[in-house]
């Protein structure tokens, strides 16, 4: 991926500076500012999903022409907020993704039937969520994806074909446990910060803002305010004749 050619290319000038250097006279500078460089792509690479930097995400559905979006939900099952998004979204007719993690699923799988059995679409979001998670290697990642499967394919009796990194960070690491276990992997193209951002009507505008078909719009079913946003949303889309829809109806649109 992008992240091999920004590897490659950085060492092909380091190997070219090396060279230069038993000729002309090289400031030591010059070799800062490449590693500075690469680690700077390597960083931004990581944290922002849609570039594609380590792995191919579905982060959004291009030249879409079909008046859909698709509204995920992570880091649920929630014990209070998870059944009441349930029921905002069954009240207006739309249906969506859950990322869930799998200690919450161990807690709450009786949440985790309910999202299945309204129909919803339930993806892998990784077993622990660790603040640390996006150091782990690839055995590590590995058994936080398939345990997780494992918890799903108990509860529902079905196993998850998407998986969510944590935070949207993806490592060398995450593609190499992912080739391995076949998920196909989801971003997001509209991130609503609504974790951070307290004002609701803050957020619910950048959402209207350029809301386009094939967009995906990314929500934690963790806390009260995001019932609100949902609820607007939902029937702001109403009025702009869209339809929330799972990523598996996005992306096989006809
Ligand atoms: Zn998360």
């Amino acid at each position: 991926m992008k992240f091999k050619a920004v590897t490659i290319l950085t060492l092909v000038i380091l190997a070219l500076l090396t060279l230069f250097s038993f000729y002309y006279e090289i400031e030591r500078y010059w070799y800062i500012i490449l590693i500075l460089a690469w680690l700077i792509l390597i960083s931004v690479g990581s944290f922002l999903i849609g570039l594609n930097f380590h792995l191919k995400a579905f982060s959004f559905k291009p030249k879409s022409t079909l008046k859909k979006v698709a509204i995920t939900f992570d880091d649920g099952p929630h014990p209070k907020h998870t059944l009441k998004v349930l029921e905002v979204l069954k009240k207006h007719g739309a249906k969506a993704t859950f990322f869930c993690i799998g200690e919450k699923i161990e807690k709450y799988p009786h949440i985790l039937k309910s999202i299945s059995i309204e129909g919803h679409s339930i993806g892998n979001h990784s077993y622990s969520h660790s603040n640390f998670i996006d150091f782990n290697l690839t055995t590590k990642w590995i058994s936080e994806i398939e345990k997780t499967d494992e918890l799903i394919q108990a509860t529902i009796g079905k196993t998850p074909k998407l998986f969510r990194p944590p935070y949207g960070v993806t490592t060398p690491h995450l593609a190499k446990a992912l080739k391995l276990t076949g998920h196909l992997v989801v971003g997001w193209n509209r991130r609503t910060l609504d974790t951070i951002i307290k004002n609701r009507n803050t957020i619910l505008n950048r959402l209207k803002i350029k809301l386009k078909p094939g967009d995906i719009i990314l929500l934690h079913d963790t806390q009260e305010q995001s019932l609100h946003i949902l609820e607007h949303l939902l029937l702001y889309l109403k009025q702009q004749n869209f339809e929330a829809v799972t990523i598996e109806e996005l992306y096989n649109e006809h």
